[in-house]
């Protein structure tokens, strides 16, 4: 119903997933008027990257925010914890130019807030609901949109591996569930694609201390999983994250099969889109009144 922020500020240290370089970020609590903003030093100005989809720069194998003074890379676990959490008013500072990496879930930035405690503000929640149903599709995935009175997400992956193949989860969007059942999932990635991601500049940080990562046939991480189905959570955890680019929490029931950060983000995009006609037509409506109370 209201809007929520940080207690008090907290900080969140470490290595990124894919520059390899230390990184730090400290959420500090917003404001009744705020969202979430990112916020940088450059030179000696701060500058200011204001949460919406308009600012992904890219998705490939990460989400990553930026403008003209600067980018984020790897937002995406850090902005599901916000989510999952309901914390909409945050300002963001960061050092460096990537979200620490964690161990590749969420726990990190999850653990962080839990930390620091939630503070309901009196400003009421700008929640995102569309009335109408729709799908986009990318390669072979999909993304369905149902409206409903809260945020529902039920991700299917199908993966031609023996310890992945067809998996199934729902996720019903609450602090406890996202901490209880998501924020612990890790990302993973496959042994054969390392060498692609390492030539592409990606993946430099990446190590089994931080990601799932599996041969042609098993888990290669010595302690295996956290969950028997960690991988489809994890996709669940990253759509999370990706649908907090819209700025605001949408609400409606999601069905989505293989998804990925260039999905989740054409659906994104499609959700700005509709939301901007629909503002545009209230303005329009607007229009009459104020030309008569002239
Ligand atoms: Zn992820």
């Amino acid at each position: 119903m209201f809007k929520r922020t940080l207690k008090r500020k907290t900080v969140c240290a470490g290595y990124g997933l894919h520059t390899g370089e230390f990184s730090r970020i400290v959420i500090h609590p917003g404001s009744e008027r705020d969202s979430i903003l990112f916020v940088k030093k450059v030179g000696n100005v701060l500058r200011y990257l204001p949460l919406r989809s308009s600012r992904v720069k890219s998705t490939m194998f990460a989400t990553t925010i930026g403008n003209d003074d600067f980018t984020v890379l790897t937002v995406e676990h850090l902005l599901s914890a916000l989510h999952g959490f309901g914390v909409d008013s945050a300002i963001i500072e960061v050092e460096g130019d990537e979200v620490p990496g964690g161990d590749g879930s969420a726990s990190l930035f999850a653990d962080a807030i839990l930390d620091a405690g939630i503070f309901t503000l009196t400003a009421k929640k700008e929640n995102i609901l569309i009335e109408t149903p729709l799908k986009v599709e990318h390669n072979t995935g999909y993304i369905e949109y149902s409206p409903a009175s809260t945020l529902v997400i039920d991700g299917v992956i199908d993966f031609n591996h023996p310890r992945i193949l067809r998996q199934h989860y729902t996720y019903h969007n609450s602090p406890e569930h996202f901490y209880s059942e998501l924020a612990k999932a890790r990302t993973f990635g496959f042994l054969k694609d390392y060498a692609t991601m390492q030539s592409l500049g990606l993946a430099k940080g990446s190590s089994m201390e931080n990601t799932v990562v599996l041969d042609e046939k098993e888990v290669m991480n010595a302690d295996g999983l956290r969950f028997q189905d960690e991988f489809v959570r994890h996709k669940v955890l990253d759509m999370l994250g990706d649908l907090y680019t819209l700025g605001s929490p949408l609400k409606g029931h999601i069905t989505s099969y293989k998804s990925g950060h260039a999905l989740n983000h054409i659906f994104v995009n499609k959700i700005a889109a509709l939301m901007e006609k629909k503002a545009l037509s209230h303005q329009q409506a607007l229009q009459p009144a104020l030309v008569f109370t002239v």
